[in-house]
Protein backbone atom coordinates (compact mmCIF):
# COMPACT_ATOMS: atom_id res chain seq x y z
CA UNK A 1 0.00 0.00 0.00
CA UNK A 2 1.21 3.77 -0.32
CA UNK A 3 0.60 6.41 2.49
CA UNK A 4 1.65 9.62 2.60
CA UNK A 5 3.53 10.02 5.98
CA UNK A 6 4.83 12.80 8.30
CA UNK A 7 8.90 11.91 8.56
CA UNK A 8 9.58 15.32 10.12
CA UNK A 9 7.33 17.57 11.48
CA UNK A 10 5.99 20.71 9.78
CA UNK A 11 8.13 19.48 6.57
CA UNK A 12 6.18 17.77 3.55
CA UNK A 13 4.48 14.56 3.96
CA UNK A 14 6.92 11.66 1.66
CA UNK A 15 5.06 9.33 -0.36
CA UNK A 16 5.73 5.86 1.60
CA UNK A 17 5.38 2.35 0.29
CA UNK A 18 4.12 -0.14 3.20
CA UNK A 19 2.90 -3.56 3.54
CA UNK A 20 -0.88 -3.89 3.25
CA UNK A 21 -2.10 -4.94 6.43
CA UNK A 22 -4.28 -8.52 6.64
CA UNK A 23 -6.78 -7.69 9.11
CA UNK A 24 -6.78 -10.02 12.28
CA UNK A 25 -10.25 -10.12 14.34
CA UNK A 26 -13.07 -8.16 13.93
CA UNK A 27 -10.52 -5.62 12.16
CA UNK A 28 -12.05 -4.56 8.32
CA UNK A 29 -9.45 -3.41 6.02
CA UNK A 30 -10.62 -0.08 3.88
CA UNK A 31 -9.59 0.75 0.82
CA UNK A 32 -9.59 4.52 0.68
CA UNK A 33 -11.52 6.55 -1.69
CA UNK A 34 -11.37 10.20 0.10
CA UNK A 35 -10.66 12.22 2.58
CA UNK A 36 -10.68 15.68 4.20
CA UNK A 37 -7.82 17.85 5.03
CA UNK A 38 -8.55 18.96 8.46
CA UNK A 39 -7.29 22.09 10.60
CA UNK A 40 -6.03 20.17 12.96
CA UNK A 41 -3.92 18.05 10.87
CA UNK A 42 -2.02 21.39 10.67
CA UNK A 43 -1.34 21.18 14.37
CA UNK A 44 -0.41 17.47 14.26
CA UNK A 45 1.78 17.89 10.99
CA UNK A 46 3.86 20.93 12.85
CA UNK A 47 4.19 18.30 15.88
CA UNK A 48 2.37 20.40 18.44
CA UNK A 49 -0.75 22.61 19.35
CA UNK A 50 -0.67 26.20 21.28
CA UNK A 51 -1.23 25.96 24.78
CA UNK A 52 -0.38 30.02 25.20
CA UNK A 53 1.44 30.88 28.78
CA UNK A 54 1.42 27.04 29.31
CA UNK A 55 3.49 26.20 26.28
CA UNK A 56 3.29 23.60 23.98
CA UNK A 57 1.65 20.41 23.41
CA UNK A 58 3.84 18.18 21.74
CA UNK A 59 2.48 15.45 19.57
CA UNK A 60 6.12 13.46 20.55
CA UNK A 61 5.53 14.00 23.71
CA UNK A 62 2.20 12.40 23.45
CA UNK A 63 3.64 9.16 22.14
CA UNK A 64 2.96 10.20 18.25
CA UNK A 65 6.22 8.16 16.29
CA UNK A 66 7.66 8.80 13.20
CA UNK A 67 6.38 8.69 10.40
CA UNK A 68 3.13 8.96 10.83
CA UNK A 69 -0.18 9.07 8.43
CA UNK A 70 -2.83 11.76 8.81
CA UNK A 71 -6.34 11.92 8.34
CA UNK A 72 -9.62 11.03 10.27
CA UNK A 73 -12.24 12.17 7.86
CA UNK A 74 -12.08 9.13 5.78
CA UNK A 75 -14.58 7.28 2.69
CA UNK A 76 -13.46 3.91 1.91
CA UNK A 77 -14.73 0.78 0.24
CA UNK A 78 -14.43 -2.56 2.36
CA UNK A 79 -11.13 -4.29 1.16
CA UNK A 80 -10.57 -7.33 3.25
CA UNK A 81 -12.91 -8.38 6.31
CA UNK A 82 -11.12 -10.58 9.58
CA UNK A 83 -12.35 -13.74 10.60
CA UNK A 84 -14.53 -12.54 13.09
CA UNK A 85 -15.65 -9.03 11.07
CA UNK A 86 -19.29 -9.12 9.75
CA UNK A 87 -22.26 -6.94 8.95
CA UNK A 88 -20.01 -5.38 5.60
CA UNK A 89 -19.33 -6.67 2.47
CA UNK A 90 -16.61 -6.22 0.27
CA UNK A 91 -17.03 -3.37 -1.70
CA UNK A 92 -19.36 -1.53 -0.30
CA UNK A 93 -18.43 1.93 0.80
CA UNK A 94 -18.71 4.07 4.27
CA UNK A 95 -18.18 6.71 6.20
CA UNK A 96 -14.98 5.56 8.80
CA UNK A 97 -15.55 7.23 12.38
CA UNK A 98 -12.07 7.94 13.65
CA UNK A 99 -12.89 8.60 17.13
CA UNK A 100 -11.95 5.23 18.18
CA UNK A 101 -11.42 4.28 22.02
CA UNK A 102 -9.44 1.01 23.37
CA UNK A 103 -12.66 -0.54 23.18
CA UNK A 104 -11.62 -2.24 26.85
CA UNK A 105 -11.69 0.37 29.60
CA UNK A 106 -14.84 1.73 31.93
CA UNK A 107 -15.54 4.38 29.65
CA UNK A 108 -15.52 2.68 26.16
CA UNK A 109 -17.68 -0.39 28.15
CA UNK A 110 -20.46 2.19 28.63
CA UNK A 111 -20.25 3.84 25.06
CA UNK A 112 -18.41 6.80 26.02
CA UNK A 113 -15.48 6.68 24.05
CA UNK A 114 -14.61 10.43 23.49
CA UNK A 115 -13.51 9.85 27.02
CA UNK A 116 -11.29 6.47 26.69
CA UNK A 117 -7.85 7.78 27.47
CA UNK A 118 -6.20 5.22 25.73
CA UNK A 119 -7.86 6.43 22.39
CA UNK A 120 -7.19 4.96 18.89
CA UNK A 121 -8.11 7.30 16.71
CA UNK A 122 -7.65 7.15 12.80
CA UNK A 123 -4.93 9.96 12.05
CA UNK A 124 -4.30 10.90 15.57
CA UNK A 125 -3.42 8.20 17.44
CA UNK A 126 -2.98 5.50 14.25
CA UNK A 127 -2.24 5.84 10.80
CA UNK A 128 -5.52 7.40 8.47
CA UNK A 129 -6.72 8.15 5.61
CA UNK A 130 -4.08 9.75 4.07
CA UNK A 131 -3.00 6.53 2.41
CA UNK A 132 -5.00 4.11 -0.29
CA UNK A 133 -5.54 1.74 2.99
CA UNK A 134 -6.71 2.09 6.34
CA UNK A 135 -7.37 -0.68 9.04
CA UNK A 136 -10.26 -0.41 11.07
CA UNK A 137 -10.94 -2.03 14.40
CA UNK A 138 -14.37 -2.97 13.51
CA UNK A 139 -17.49 -2.94 11.27
CA UNK A 140 -19.25 -1.15 13.68
CA UNK A 141 -17.55 2.08 12.96
CA UNK A 142 -18.51 2.13 9.47
CA UNK A 143 -21.42 4.42 8.93
CA UNK A 144 -23.60 4.51 5.65
CA UNK A 145 -24.15 7.31 3.44
CA UNK A 146 -26.62 6.40 1.04
CA UNK A 147 -27.92 9.22 -1.06
CA UNK A 148 -25.21 11.66 -0.41
CA UNK A 149 -21.85 12.66 -1.93
CA UNK A 150 -19.06 11.17 -1.42
CA UNK A 151 -16.96 13.97 -0.47
CA UNK A 152 -19.57 16.01 1.79
CA UNK A 153 -19.53 12.36 3.56
CA UNK A 154 -16.13 12.88 4.59
CA UNK A 155 -16.72 15.73 5.97
CA UNK A 156 -19.00 14.58 8.61
CA UNK A 157 -16.55 12.31 9.90
CA UNK A 158 -14.89 15.31 12.07
CA UNK A 159 -15.92 19.15 10.93
CA UNK A 160 -19.74 17.69 10.43
CA UNK A 161 -20.33 15.79 13.86
CA UNK A 162 -18.15 18.42 16.10
CA UNK A 163 -20.75 21.21 14.80
CA UNK A 164 -23.34 18.92 15.21
CA UNK A 165 -22.17 17.85 18.91
CA UNK A 166 -21.39 21.36 19.76
CA UNK A 167 -25.24 22.43 18.95
CA UNK A 168 -26.85 19.38 20.79
CA UNK A 169 -24.81 20.69 23.92
CA UNK A 170 -26.98 23.86 23.78
CA UNK A 171 -30.27 22.12 22.69
CA UNK A 172 -32.72 23.32 20.42
CA UNK A 173 -33.56 26.53 22.08
CA UNK A 174 -36.18 29.19 21.62
CA UNK A 175 -37.54 31.20 18.96
CA UNK A 176 -36.55 34.32 20.83
CA UNK A 177 -33.03 32.86 21.98
CA UNK A 178 -30.30 34.42 20.37
CA UNK A 179 -27.16 31.88 19.34
CA UNK A 180 -23.85 33.65 18.98
CA UNK A 181 -21.69 31.56 16.64
CA UNK A 182 -17.96 32.96 16.77
CA UNK A 183 -15.46 32.32 13.66
CA UNK A 184 -17.40 31.97 10.47
CA UNK A 185 -14.68 29.32 8.62
CA UNK A 186 -15.98 25.88 7.56
CA UNK A 187 -16.69 24.65 10.76
CA UNK A 188 -18.52 27.59 11.67
CA UNK A 189 -20.80 28.52 8.66
CA UNK A 190 -21.75 24.10 8.81
CA UNK A 191 -22.99 25.13 12.46
CA UNK A 192 -24.79 27.68 11.23
CA UNK A 193 -26.52 25.47 8.58
CA UNK A 194 -26.99 22.52 11.22
CA UNK A 195 -28.64 24.90 13.62
CA UNK A 196 -30.98 26.32 11.05
CA UNK A 197 -32.47 22.97 10.51
CA UNK A 198 -32.28 21.53 13.84
CA UNK A 199 -32.94 25.37 16.30
CA UNK A 200 -35.55 27.70 15.94
CA UNK A 201 -32.72 30.36 18.00
CA UNK A 202 -31.41 33.01 16.25
CA UNK A 203 -27.93 33.42 14.93
CA UNK A 204 -25.47 35.85 15.31
CA UNK A 205 -22.16 35.00 13.45
CA UNK A 206 -19.27 37.44 13.96
CA UNK A 207 -15.71 36.93 12.53
CA UNK A 208 -12.84 39.05 11.79
CA UNK A 209 -13.75 38.99 8.17
CA UNK A 210 -16.89 40.71 6.13
CA UNK A 211 -16.29 38.39 3.76
CA UNK A 212 -17.02 34.93 6.13
CA UNK A 213 -19.63 37.78 7.28
CA UNK A 214 -21.18 37.86 3.84
CA UNK A 215 -20.93 33.48 4.04
CA UNK A 216 -22.36 33.18 7.32
CA UNK A 217 -25.24 35.66 6.49
CA UNK A 218 -25.70 33.37 3.23
CA UNK A 219 -26.03 30.26 5.67
CA UNK A 220 -28.37 31.95 7.47
CA UNK A 221 -27.64 34.11 10.09
CA UNK A 222 -29.70 36.61 11.02
CA UNK A 223 -27.19 39.26 12.07
CA UNK A 224 -23.80 39.16 11.54
CA UNK A 225 -20.80 41.62 13.55
CA UNK A 226 -17.55 41.94 12.73
CA UNK A 227 -15.00 41.57 15.90
CA UNK A 228 -12.53 44.15 14.82
CA UNK A 229 -14.85 46.89 16.02
CA UNK A 230 -13.65 48.36 19.57
CA UNK A 231 -16.86 48.42 20.76
CA UNK A 232 -17.70 44.77 19.68
CA UNK A 233 -18.55 43.70 23.46
CA UNK A 234 -21.21 46.38 23.44
CA UNK A 235 -22.36 46.09 19.62
CA UNK A 236 -23.13 42.10 20.60
CA UNK A 237 -25.09 42.93 23.53
CA UNK A 238 -27.43 45.60 22.04
CA UNK A 239 -27.85 43.04 18.94
CA UNK A 240 -29.15 40.21 21.02
CA UNK A 241 -30.81 42.41 23.86
CA UNK A 242 -28.45 41.89 26.47
CA UNK A 243 -25.89 39.18 25.44
CA UNK A 244 -26.03 35.58 23.71
CA UNK A 245 -28.33 32.52 25.30
CA UNK A 246 -25.70 30.60 24.16
CA UNK A 247 -22.44 31.38 22.34
CA UNK A 248 -20.26 28.79 20.76
CA UNK A 249 -16.56 29.52 19.93
CA UNK A 250 -15.40 27.97 16.61
CA UNK A 251 -11.90 29.56 17.15
CA UNK A 252 -11.00 28.97 20.54
CA UNK A 253 -8.11 31.71 21.21
CA UNK A 254 -8.12 33.48 24.67
CA UNK A 255 -9.46 36.27 22.48
CA UNK A 256 -12.70 34.97 21.57
CA UNK A 257 -13.17 32.83 24.49
CA UNK A 258 -12.90 36.59 26.76
CA UNK A 259 -15.31 37.68 24.22
CA UNK A 260 -17.46 34.82 24.65
CA UNK A 261 -17.66 35.52 28.66
CA UNK A 262 -17.76 39.08 28.23
CA UNK A 263 -20.46 39.24 26.40
CA UNK A 264 -22.95 36.28 27.57
CA UNK A 265 -26.13 37.12 29.26
CA UNK A 266 -26.92 36.27 33.05
CA UNK A 267 -27.48 32.40 32.99
CA UNK A 268 -25.60 31.90 29.46
CA UNK A 269 -23.77 29.18 28.31
CA UNK A 270 -20.81 28.65 26.10
CA UNK A 271 -19.45 25.72 24.40
CA UNK A 272 -15.81 25.96 23.49
CA UNK A 273 -14.73 23.88 20.26
CA UNK A 274 -11.94 25.97 18.57
CA UNK A 275 -8.26 24.49 18.43
CA UNK A 276 -6.56 27.75 18.15
CA UNK A 277 -4.62 27.96 21.29
CA UNK A 278 -3.26 30.62 23.46
CA UNK A 279 -4.41 32.06 26.41
CA UNK A 280 -6.42 34.91 28.29
CA UNK A 281 -6.96 36.25 32.08
CA UNK A 282 -10.74 36.11 33.43
CA UNK A 283 -12.34 37.18 36.65
CA UNK A 284 -13.64 33.72 38.07
CA UNK A 285 -16.41 36.63 39.50
CA UNK A 286 -17.52 37.34 35.97
CA UNK A 287 -18.43 33.29 35.47
CA UNK A 288 -20.07 33.26 38.87
CA UNK A 289 -22.34 36.30 38.71
CA UNK A 290 -23.75 35.56 35.63
CA UNK A 291 -24.22 32.46 36.24
CA UNK A 292 -22.10 31.11 33.58
CA UNK A 293 -22.04 27.55 32.20
CA UNK A 294 -18.97 26.81 30.25
CA UNK A 295 -18.17 23.68 28.33
CA UNK A 296 -15.86 21.73 26.24
CA UNK A 297 -17.06 20.16 22.76
CA UNK A 298 -14.61 18.13 21.09
CA UNK A 299 -15.45 16.39 17.82
CA UNK A 300 -18.85 14.01 18.37
CA UNK A 301 -19.55 10.43 18.83
CA UNK A 302 -20.75 7.57 16.70
CA UNK A 303 -24.02 7.73 17.00
CA UNK A 304 -24.23 12.40 16.34
CA UNK A 305 -22.29 10.83 12.96
CA UNK A 306 -25.31 8.83 12.42
CA UNK A 307 -27.52 10.97 13.61
CA UNK A 308 -26.26 13.51 11.28
CA UNK A 309 -26.45 11.51 8.41
CA UNK A 310 -29.95 10.82 9.11
CA UNK A 311 -30.38 14.67 8.87
CA UNK A 312 -28.59 15.54 5.79
CA UNK A 313 -30.40 12.20 4.05
CA UNK A 314 -33.87 13.94 4.95
CA UNK A 315 -32.85 17.10 2.17
CA UNK A 316 -32.66 20.06 5.07
CA UNK A 317 -28.85 20.15 4.97
CA UNK A 318 -27.06 22.22 2.04
CA UNK A 319 -24.40 20.16 0.88
CA UNK A 320 -20.62 22.05 2.71
CA UNK A 321 -18.42 23.31 -0.50
CA UNK A 322 -15.47 20.58 -0.73
CA UNK A 323 -12.13 20.89 -3.13
CA UNK A 324 -11.15 17.49 -5.11
CA UNK A 325 -7.57 17.30 -4.76
CA UNK A 326 -5.12 14.12 -5.99
CA UNK A 327 -3.93 12.98 -2.53
CA UNK A 328 -0.16 13.19 -3.81
CA UNK A 329 -1.23 17.55 -2.91
CA UNK A 330 -2.07 17.08 0.46
CA UNK A 331 0.83 18.99 1.23
CA UNK A 332 -0.24 21.85 -0.52
CA UNK A 333 -3.80 21.70 1.31
CA UNK A 334 -2.02 21.55 4.71
CA UNK A 335 0.23 24.93 3.44
CA UNK A 336 -3.13 26.41 2.26
CA UNK A 337 -5.20 26.04 5.41
CA UNK A 338 -2.00 27.16 7.32
CA UNK A 339 -1.95 30.30 5.68
CA UNK A 340 -5.57 30.71 5.54
CA UNK A 341 -5.21 30.57 1.52
CA UNK A 342 -7.48 26.91 0.99
CA UNK A 343 -10.66 28.83 -1.01
CA UNK A 344 -13.98 28.47 0.36
CA UNK A 345 -14.30 25.05 0.67
CA UNK A 346 -12.69 21.84 2.16
CA UNK A 347 -9.90 20.29 0.27
CA UNK A 348 -10.72 16.19 0.09
CA UNK A 349 -8.00 14.39 -0.64
CA UNK A 350 -9.10 12.02 -3.70
CA UNK A 351 -7.91 8.20 -4.10
CA UNK A 352 -7.29 6.33 -7.88
ZN1 LIG B 1 -10.75 17.19 12.12
ZN1 LIG C 1 -11.18 2.98 26.30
Amino acid sequence: MKKLAITQWGEPLQLLDAETPAPQGREVLMKTQACGVCHSDVHVWEGYFDLGSKGKMRMADRGMKLPFTLGHEIVATVAALGPEASGVAVGQSYIVYPWIGCGTCAACASGDELMCLQARSLGLRCDGGYADHVLVPDAKYLVPYDGLSRDVACTYACSGITAYSALKKIGTRKESDWLCIIGCGGLGIGAIRIAKAISPARILAVDVSDARLDLAKAAGADAVLNSTKADIVSQIQAQTGGGPHATIDFVGSGETFALAVDTARRGGQIVIVGLFGGSTTLAPLAITTKLLRIEGSYVGTLQDLKDLVALAQTGKLPPVATIAMPYERATEALNALKQGTGGEGRAVLQFS
